[in-house]
């Protein structure tokens, strides 16, 4: 996993396997408008695997910048049935 190519691949993995949907909001992206969300910031020592990383839109990313997660996202959204398919993916 480290040629340019298979790094490209993998990442595009992750948006697919969530649909190209942002986790937070729910949005449906083209590919390259999304970007990979740490869950747990890099900030906090989170690690760039696949475990910890979703697809999200800039604006959230941004948003969400090293809040919890899960703090964040209820205070954002509300309770949303997006929580469990992340918490399913990080776990
Ligand atoms: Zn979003």
């Amino acid at each position: 996993m480290t040629s340019p190519e298979a790094k490209r691949l993998w990442r595009r993995a992750i948006k697919e396997h969530f649909n190209c949907q942002c986790v937070y909001c729910g949005e449906t992206y083209e590919l390259h408008e999304l970007t990979l969300d740490h869950v747990i910031p890099r900030f906090y020592g989170g690690e760039t695997t696949t475990r910890n990383l979703v697809p999200s839109c800039r604006k959230c990313n941004q948003n969400k910048g090293t809040n919890n997660w899960l703090t964040w996202m209820r205070q954002t959204f509300g309770h949303t049935p997006r929580e469990k398919l992340i918490l399913s993916h990080i776990k």
